[in-house]
């Protein structure tokens, strides 16, 4: 069943797609050996954390179980929820945009900080207003926002990109962050060690003052209560609480997915973000607030509802499935592909498991073709995803769907003509037992290795992303014949 929310659903734009396909991008990253030893490190780091607070809850299946049927339930009456979520945002005294892609909605942002005279915003860490390039349409506007999660600091003052969804900077060591501190953040201490302790304090510095300036702050939403109106932000450092409650001003941007009908559903998604997160059995800072209060906290606030792509995904079966999505990062730390590329190689700021599924559906699949094939389909995805989104499934789809396409162009291309000459020769028997005969000529090119890394072209496409394996000396049907003669 799909729903329809009374506006067209377009693809989704902003930073949802790379210049270039996985596997170019994913090359660099897996030739940078500092790069693989970050990853490795922190991802297992957080595996660990994970699997012990998991294996504390015996109802730990229960609560996955029902974090899936809630969002099913949510995705299939949104329409109605994100109404009443409009209705009671506006009955507390906020104010509610809808805003169709990311250019309306960082036209609708810059035009609220416009409105306000203030020239700087402060951020709490949103992965909505990183999919819409904010702080790019904000900086062409002469507006400068300053992050203040620590991870996410780190990224801006690198002139870097996100590469993990909770841990914008995984891809960087401590010693790395000490550089870009001393090169980036003015006045700090020259004598700054590695120390984590000595790199947060210099980070507080640095961000107090911002926060105390401050007129304007935006944030993102874990969560968005229907029937009262209440946004969260659930965090571990309490700098988005000092953007939540310190500005005058603060303006929130929600993908439309983050609804939950009530308060009552916090209850299960609760449990299961921050331990499938940061591995811990509650996160140190929930924010939540309603409207505005008079005298408390900021004067000021604007629910913007993005859109960007997924009433389309709504509008499929299965693939909505991937809006069920809370923003773990589980599966990220789990995944073989995600631990050896990183996160740039997605090229949109969702990478990793739910990324592969998420970017292409929110862009249309032909916009984003490689990454569905992204993954070993090994289902440790599946497996760490606390709301049980199916991501195999939802590549395989994807990756069909893909195929489907190819078909319908004029010209057809290099894969479909592999794919009908393997289908041509493999249809019969004599063709295919010249084959087999005719692949014997392979084994000179893989006699060191055992493998064969490089093919001439057009079997190129082939081996550029992985090795094939060297023909055996004799085939299956010589076998048979030396063994067992004429039986069959
Ligand atoms: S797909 Fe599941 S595991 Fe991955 S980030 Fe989303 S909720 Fe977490």
């Amino acid at each position: 069943m799909s729903t329809f929310l009374g506006i067209p659903a377009p693809r989704g734009v902003g930073h949802l797609r790379g210049d270039r396909s996985f596997p170019d991008a994913a090359r660099g990253a897996l030739a940078d050996s500092q790069l693989r030893r970050n990853l490795g490190h922190a991802t297992r780091v957080i595996r660990g954390k994970r699997a012990a607070v998991v294996g504390e809850l015996d109802d730990w299946e229960q609560l996955r179980l029902a974090g899936s049927a809630l969002k099913a339930a949510t995705m299939a009456r949104l329409d109605e929820h994100l109404e009443r979520l409009e209705q009671e945002v506006t009955a507390r005294g906020g104010t509610v945009h809808w805003a169709r892609d990311a250019n309306e909605a960082n036209a609708i942002v810059t035009r609220l900080v416009q409105e306000t005279g203030a020239s700087e915003v402060v951020k709490v860490k949103s992965m909505a207003t990183q999919e819409i390039g904010l702080n790019e349409a904000l900086e062409a506007a002469g507006i400068e926002a300053h992050e203040t999660d620590l991870a996410e600091l780190i990224v801006q003052l690198g002139g870097d990109l996100p590469s993990h969804i909770l841990v914008p900077a995984i891809h960087r060591n401590r010693a790395e962050i000490r550089e870009i501190f001393l090169r980036e953040m003015p006045g700090v201490d020259p004598e700054l060690t590695a120390e984590p302790r000595k790199l947060a304090m210099a980070a507080r510095a640095h961000l107090r003052e911002r926060f105390l300036r401050a007129k304007v702050a935006i944030s993102g939403a874990n969560f968005g209560v229907a029937d009262t109106g209440t946004l969260l932000v659930v965090e571990s450092e309490g700098n988005g609480r000092m953007c939540l409650t310190l500005p005058e001003t603060l303006i929130t941007v929600m993908g439309i997915e983050k609804v939950v009908p009530t308060w009552q559903d916090l209850e299960v998604f609760l449990q299961l973000l921050p331990r499938s997160s940061t591995g811990e059995r509650m996160n140190p800072y929930t924010s939540a607030w309603t409207g505005v209060t008079p005298g408390d906290g900021p004067q000021a606030f604007h629910l913007v509802l993005l859109d960007n792509g997924r009433t389309a995904v709504l509008g499929d079966d299965l693939g909505r499935s991937a809006l069920h999505c809370i923003k773990c990062s589980a599966c990220l730390n789990v995944c073989p592909v995600y631990e050896r590329t990183g996160g740039h190689a997605y090229g949109s700021v969702y990478p990793g498991p739910i990324g592969a599924v998420l970017s292409p559906q929110l862009t249309g699949v032909e916009d984003n073709a490689s990454l569905p094939y992204a993954s070993s389909l090994c289902g440790a995805c599946f497996d760490a995803c606390p709301v049980r989104i199916d991501i195999p499934s939802l590549l395989v789809k994807l990756r069909a769907q893909h195929v489907d396409e190819q078909r319908k162009r004029a010209v057809p291309s290099a894969e479909a003509i592999a794919m009908a000459a393997a289908s041509w020769v493999m249809s019969s028997p004599r063709r295919f037992a010249a084959a087999e005969k005719g692949s014997r000529a392979g084994r000179l090119l893989g006699r060191r290795a055992g493998r064969i890394r490089t093919l001439p072209p057009p079997l190129s496409a082939w081996t550029a992303s992985r090795d094939a394996p060297r023909p055996p000396s004799e085939t299956f049907r010589e076998w048979w014949a030396r063994e067992r003669g004429g039986d069959s």
